[in-house]
């Protein structure tokens, strides 16, 4: 068996940068290129397809058919370039100075290029335990790939019992992420003429109340920080960040949307929030539009709830990352990822991979190819952990 060379590596990354699965599009082409290369290598491999079928996760698996494998994970999607100054084509993967340059060659396509190439080799050894390659659609407009992919594992009954996300963290062990649940808050009232607002329902009115009410929470969250919490802020957050309503200034406004996000860093927060504004919604708000439009509203719609990653006191999957990376500590970051569905399934979590999160999502990103070697000798070591 040959290991994983970086030249196999930058090969793979240059095919897989060039299929431009950004979010809002398609996913299928480089799903079919994934699924061809894995049949090749004589792994178990299945698609599972959103509900248009315009996206699909890709799940492949080396090894016995049996439970406690080890999952390498990663999204297949990026995100947009358009409005940015790139200097190259962000398709076309250019190297200059030791760093290969593309969309998503550090968001994270430098992971997964390091995967298959790892894949080759071990592919060809009598693995103990089996190697599964998780490849998601949509982790970055709500991580809806990675929740459906959940729901199959449990219903095909494959448990594998550790996982490693590998989004770029500098090569540095993660074991900790705040959650990021987002909603939108619809208010349906009752439009009027403004000289007499006591005969409609004012939505923006009730949404603003609804915003002072957040926001109150938004303190009592912050009292919650518990002591040596290591995120930054220590507490859970509330963000209100767009806002919609009314028709004109001497209109009483009869609808109003409010988009905002929680991020939790314990289950309990978002309990408490949703469970305040509940009474606050049900108690106090909907009463007194009711009592002037019985067809008045509010509803609120989850976009998108991904849970925070939990540090935990026993993680196979730290021991594990901890054993082939040679890290003996690890840090918590603010943005959220896949790790924490992975745990909510029962499937220990940890996240390390190459390149740095200060280059996703901008211009000009790149992975320094010194990186993508550390996670090739991470893989190798994980390998032959294997055997
Ligand atoms: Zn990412």
């Amino acid at each position: 068996m040959s290991g994983a060379t970086i030249e196999d590596t930058k090969q793979i990354l240059g095919q897989l940068v060039a299929f431009s699965t950004i979010s809002h599009d398609s996913n299928l082409a480089m799903v079919d290129y994934l699924a061809s290369f894995f049949g090749q290598l004589g792994a178990r491999v299945f698609l599972q397809h959103n509900e248009d079928g315009e996206k699909a996760n890709l799940f492949a698996t080396l090894g016995p058919e049996k439970d406690g494998g080890i999952v390498l994970s990663g999204h297949s999607d990026v995100v947009p370039v358009e409005g940015q100054n790139w200097s190259s084509d962000p398709f076309k993967m250019v190297e200059r100075d030791g760093r290969l340059y593309g969309r998503g060659t550090c968001d994270m396509k430098g992971f997964l290029a390091c995967c298959l190439a790892t894949a080759r080799g071990a592919a060809e050894l009598n693995l103990i335990r089996p190697l599964h390659f998780a490849f998601t659609y949509d982790e970055e407009v709500g991580c809806f790939g990675a929740q459906a992919l959940m729901n199959e594992l449990a219903r095909r009954g494959i448990k594998p019992s550790a996982a490693l996300i590998g989004e770029p963290t500098m090569m540095r062990v993660i074991e900790g992420h705040k959650g990021c649940y987002e909603y939108t808050t619809n208010f349906v009232g009752l439009e009027g003429h403004g000289s007499q607002p006591d005969l409609g329902v004012n939505a923006i009115q009730y949404a603003a109340r609804f915003i002072a009410h957040l926001m109150e929470l938004g303190q009592r969250l912050k009292d919650r920080a518990m002591a040596g919490s290591r995120f930054d802020p220590p507490w859970a957050t509330i963000q209100i960040g767009r806002i919609f309503g009314g028709a004109g200034r001497n209109i009483i406004a009869g609808n109003c949307s409010v988009e905002w996000e929680l991020r939790p860093v314990q289950p309990s927060d978002a309990a408490l929030v949703k469970k305040s504004l509940d009474t606050f919604i049900n108690q106090q708000l909907l009463p007194e539009m009711k009592a002037v439009s019985p067809s008045a509203n509010i509803e609120t719609i989850v976009v998108g709830e991904v849970e925070g990653l939990q540090v935990v006191a026993q993680s196979e999957a730290r021991d594990i990352v901890y054993e082939i990376t040679g890290a003996n500590g690890a840090d918590v970051v603010a943005f959220g990822t896949e790790a924490g569905l992975f745990q909510e399934a029962g499937i220990s979590a940890i996240i390390c991979g190459p390149g740095s999160i200060e280059q996703a999502h901008k211009p000009n990103e790149f992975v320094e190819i010194d990186q993508l070697k550390s996670c090739l000798k991470m893989l190798a070591r994980l390998q032959a952990k294997l055997v």
